[in-house]
């Protein structure tokens, strides 16, 4: 038996014929203690390569790694190469499947290598991806200056643009025959606007052909794993930057992209040959952090709603961008009811003024910390239009909403009456 086989035999994931959730299965699924002398935790396996029981063993597993035999399980994988598989990081696949109900994982060393690695595996010259703007910085520069560069082209639709008009835009652009991928990163940072997964899974089966199958990918970052799970609304793809909500202790730079076998098979192996695997010590934060996932972004939750509802009262504050604010009845409020199981705990918001008034405001924080990055247990304050946004044309970041009065906030797990007395402080100087 190989250990991989041992891992899934192991897996305890229903009790009297109940499934158990997954935090409940974050301690304990995809490990056995037996495999590492009764250890409870997976220890961290910082080895490069692995010992072959015999030379017809490491035939076997090459022949499945290279896809030479094609009459071969996943099961069977055996571990060869820390590049191409390692028990953490095994376990760590495992566990993350688990809130997105996917069949496979991939983990990255960063979210950007998720995303690239995802858009060079299902793309080639003379393709088109069509996607939501706006969408994380490194994510455009790669749409724009990158995949251009390989003759890939790229159409961006406003977050808030209702699909039926993103439809007529993509006719008009002529190139709607060429659509390979619809992209998107709902809620969008910094704007918290929402994109329809449904809608736009729609619209990529209505390109699809039997020679070409359009798809879904969704930047999952903001919602997820917890509150947004975008493969039960139609996409195909679903990306993490794991730095954020999953590592959750700004410790860690990580990515993940999960979907069906078949996909995440080929996604491997554009990973193994661009060399963007992580690496074991970052597998063993992860599967710490996934362990304690649900407290911290419950409670970042519970947070932000209740600095939300503080920011709306304040007078020095002009808008506050919140899922939980939307109003009723709105065309965001039902996608929002739609798609999403909790507001999360990203808020942005206007200061009244401008980017002097921002600075000012930021300037005085004092527990919470001015940085960007997102998702960890301490709260983080930045200023979209001058740092993370910086590299958009003032007149894309005026049409994407992005503002100079804007001011992101990643809502930590502290005792929220003392982020309220931080950001309350904070404005009296502003
Ligand atoms: C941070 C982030 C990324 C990039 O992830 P890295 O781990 O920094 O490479 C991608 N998308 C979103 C929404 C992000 O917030």
């Amino acid at each position: 038996m190989t250990k991989k086989q041992i891992f899934k035999k192991s897996r305890v994931v229903t009790i009297d014929g109940k499934k158990l959730r997954p935090e409940s299965l974050m301690m304990s699924y995809g490990y056995h203690p037996e495999w590492s002398e009764g250890a409870l935790k997976c220890p961290i396996f910082q080895t490069s390569t692995f010992v072959f029981e015999s030379a017809e063993k490491g035939k076997a597993f090459f022949e499945i790694a290279y896809g030479l035999r094609d009459d071969v399980s996943q099961e069977q994988l055996g571990l060869i190469y820390s590049r191409l598989n390692n028990p953490d990081l095994e376990i760590l696949e495992d566990r993350l499947t688990l809130w997105d109900e996917a069949e496979d994982c991939a983990v990255f060393e960063s979210g950007m290598g998720a995303i690239s690695s995802c858009f060079t595996t299902f793309l080639k010259p003379g393709d088109l991806v069509l996607f939501s703007e706006p969408v994380y910085g490194g994510t455009d520069y790669f749409l724009n200056n990158i995949l251009t560069k390989f003759g890939i082209d790229v159409l961006g639709f406003q977050a808030q643009t209702d699909p039926a008009e993103v439809e007529q835009m993509l006719k008009r652009s002529g190139k709607a025959d060429r659509l390979a991928m619809v992209y998107i990163e709902t809620p969008a940072n910094p704007t918290n606007d929402l994109v329809d997964i449904g809608a736009f899974s729609d619209l990529a089966k209505n390109y699809s052909t039997s020679e070409k199958r359009v798809l879904v990918a969704i930047d999952n970052t903001f919602l997820g794993p917890l509150w947004q799970h975008p493969l039960k609304h139609g996409a195909d793809l679903v990306l993490y930057s794991a730095t954020k909500f999953i590592g959750g202790h700004s410790d860690v730079i990580a990515g993940a992209c999960l979907g069906s076998a078949e996909m995440i098979k080929d996604v491997k192996a554009t990973r193994t040959f661009f060399g963007a695997m992580a690496g074991p010590w970052s597998g063993w934060l992860l599967l710490r952090s996934l362990e304690t996932l649900k407290m911290r972004m419950t409670q970042q939750m519970e947070n932000a709603k209740i600095v939300a509802d503080f920011l709306t009262t304040h007078p020095k504050i002009e808008k506050v961008y919140y899922p939980n604010l939307l109003k009723e009845g709105s065309k965001q409020y039902e996608v929002y009811k739609k798609q999403c199981l909790s507001p999360g705990s990203m808020i942005s918001f206007d200061i009244k003024g401008g980017e002097k008034e921002a600075f000012r405001f930021l300037n005085g924080l004092s527990m919470i910390k001015l940085a960007v990055s997102l998702g960890g247990t301490e709260s983080l304050a930045e200023h979209p239009a001058t740092m993370t946004h910086s590299d958009i044309e003032p007149a894309m970041q005026k049409a994407m909403g992005i503002t100079e009065k804007m001011v992101r906030l990643s809502v930590g797990v502290e005792n929220v009456d003392d982020i309220i007395a931080c950001i309350n402080h904070a404005l009296e100087n502003a």
